[in-house]
C-alpha cells in the first residue's frame, strides 16, 4: 500500500477479499512492502530472516490443525521463528486478520468511535471476542511508554467529569472552592485532567482521584517539562500555585465571561472533551470508571492524529502493535 493512498471501508474491502491478502497488507503496514522494517521479536535483531516455506502451497496447519495463511520467518541471530502476530496485540488470536483490520480502519476513521456490540454485530462475532479486540486496539493506541515530557511548548490545561446522571455534566459539578464539594456535587463522577500540547496538537489525557492544586501539579509535572514551558487555563484556583513552576503561565477567568484573550484560551481542551463525551454518551453509552482509561487513550490517540488521513492513522496504530500484548486478566478483574 503506497504512503499516499487513501483508504475508505469499501476500498479496503476490495483490497483484502482473502485472508492472505489480509496478512500481506498487515506486514506492508507493518515491516514495508519489502519487509525492510522487519525486527526480531524475541532479540530485536534486524539483521537476517529465513522465509520458512510452507511444505506444501501457501498455506500451512497451525497448532490447532486447521489452515492457515500466516507466513513465519526464522530469524538467524536467536532463531526464533516468528510471523507478523507475534509478540503484537494481535498475539493468539482465533480471529481472522481481515477483521481485525476492519475493525482497526473503522476506530481509526469514526469520530466518536465504534461500540464493541456494533462490532459484534458487524462482523459475526461473539460479544466477548469483540469486546477483548476493542480493548486490545485501545492498548496499541497508547502512547508509546517512553514518549517523554512535553517541552518548550505552551500547554493548555483542564479537567472535565465524566459519569454521572443524566448527562455527563461539564464544569457545573466543580466545586467552588479548592478541594470542597459544593452544591451540584462530584460524587460518582471521574475526574478527567487532559493536556494539550499547542505546538504538536497532541493530547494527553489521565483520569485524576480529585482536581485539587496538589493532584493537578503530581499529574502535569509527570507530563512537563514546566520550567521550559508555558500554561494556559481558565482562572481554577487549582492552577495558580502550580502555575508558577512554569516559564509563565496565563488563564482566561471564564466566571466573567471571558474565553479567549489574545492566543490565551482552553478552546483545545474543551473541543477535545466534547468530543470525548460525544463517544462516550452516543457510542459507548456507560463506560465504568475501571475501563475510561483505556477509552481515554483510544480518543487521544485519534485527536492527537486528527490532521493524518485514515489511512496513515491506521499505519501509525498498526506500527504501535508490537509489544503490546494484552491478557483478558487486566481487562476484566475488578
Ligand atoms: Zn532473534
Amino acid at each position: 500500500m503506497s504512503k499516499s493512498e487513501s483508504l475508505s471501508i469499501i476500498k479496503l474491502a476490495e483490497r483484502i477479499t482473502t485472508e492472505a491478502e489480509a496478512y500481506k497488507m498487515l506486514e506492508d503496514m507493518r515491516w514495508g512492502e519489502d519487509l525492510s522494517r522487519q525486527s526480531c521479536p524475541k532479540c530485536a535483531s534486524v539483521r537476517k530472516f529465513y522465509f520458512i516455506k510452507p511444505k506444501e502451497g501457501e498455506t500451512r496447519k497451525t497448532n490447532r490443525g486447521t489452515a492457515t495463511q500466516r507466513r513465519r520467518w526464522k530469524c538467524a541471530d536467536c532463531r526464533h521463528q516468528f510471523s507478523v502476530l507475534t509478540g503484537t496485540i494481535f498475539h493468539g488470536t482465533h480471529i481472522s486478520v481481515r477483521k481485525w483490520l476492519f475493525v482497526i480502519f473503522e476506530m481509526c476513521a469514526s469520530k466518536n468511535g465504534i461500540s464493541a456490540r456494533e462490532i459484534e454485530r458487524k462482523y459475526e462475532l461473539t460479544a466477548k471476542s469483540a469486546w477483548f479486540m476493542t480493548h486490545r486496539i485501545r492498548e496499541a493506541m497508547k502512547r508509546e511508554p517512553l514518549a517523554g515530557l512535553l517541552a518548550n511548548t505552551t500547554v493548555v490545561a483542564d479537567e472535565t467529569f465524566i459519569g454521572g446522571k443524566p448527562k455527563n455534566k461539564h464544569r457545573q459539578g466543580r466545586p467552588a472552592r479548592l478541594g470542597g464539594r459544593g452544591p451540584g456535587g462530584t460524587v460518582g463522577k471521574t475526574a478527567v485532567l487532559s493536556l494539550v500540547d499547542k505546538s504538536s496538537g497532541e493530547v494527553r489525557s489521565r483520569v485524576v482521584p480529585d482536581v485539587s492544586g496538589d493532584t493537578l501539579k503530581e499529574a502535569i509535572a509527570d507530563q512537563v517539562d514546566t520550567p521550559s514551558s508555558h500554561l494556559h487555563t481558565d482562572g481554577w484556583l487549582g492552577y495558580r500555585k502550580l502555575g508558577r513552576d512554569f516559564e509563565s503561565h496565563e488563564y482566561v477567568d471564564h466566571s466573567t465571561y471571558e474565553y479567549v484573550r489574545g492566543d490565551v484560551s482552553t478552546n483545545q481542551a474543551e473541543n477535545y472533551f466534547s468530543q470525548l463525551k460525544r463517544g462516550l454518551d452516543g457510542t459507548h453509552h456507560h463506560v465504568s470508571t475501571k475501563h475510561l482509561h483505556r477509552y481515554l487513550a483510544e480518543f487521544d490517540f485519534r485527536y492527537t492524529t486528527r490532521t493524518v488521513s485514515d489511512t496513515e492513522r491506521m499505519r501509525k496504530l498498526v506500527d504501535q502493535t508490537q509489544g503490546r500484548r494484552l491478557s483478558w486478566k487486566p481487562v476484566t478483574e475488578r
